[in-house]
């Protein structure tokens, strides 16, 4: 796992972020590599209007996932470079199936990420590349 990706369970293990009751009770973590930079981004509650996107259900949400927290915090002009990586942590700290939504994956895609750049975790912890799904 170390290999493919510098998101080690080690580097989000004592994150503040773990320590507050995540949106859908897990925690989903993702890390978008520039070159020699990394930036973390998770889930949160926080808004962005880009993000508002109206549920099956007729309900609006507008909080961040994992995958798009991390995408603005890159300056426009580099995203298209971006390595994205997603993991989701159980509470118990398992490492799961972390798949983007269709949401996620159309922002990313937008922004010029390509699919053999979009890596998450699977149901066993390994990771996958979008672009092989
Ligand atoms: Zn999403």
């Amino acid at each position: 796992m170390e290999e493919i990706c510098p998101l080690y369970y080690e580097t989000i293990k004592y994150h503040p972020a773990r320590m507050v009751a995540p949106p859908g009770g897990h925690r989903h973590f993702a890390m978008a590599i520039v070159g020699k930079v990394k930036y973390l981004g998770w889930n949160n509650r926080k808004t962005r209007p880009q993000l508002k996107r109206q549920m099956p259900d007729g309900s609006v949400l507008a909080g961040h996932h994992a995958e798009t927290h991390v995408l603005y915090k890159v300056p426009k002009h580099k995203r298209k470079y971006i390595k994205l990586f997603v993991m989701r942590v159980t509470k118990s700290g398992k490492i799961t199936m972390s798949k983007p939504c269709s949401h996620c994956v159309e922002s990313l895609l937008t922004e010029g990420i390509s699919e053999k750049n979009i890596w998450y975790t699977n149901h066993q912890g390994e990771w996958q590349c979008l672009q092989d799904t």
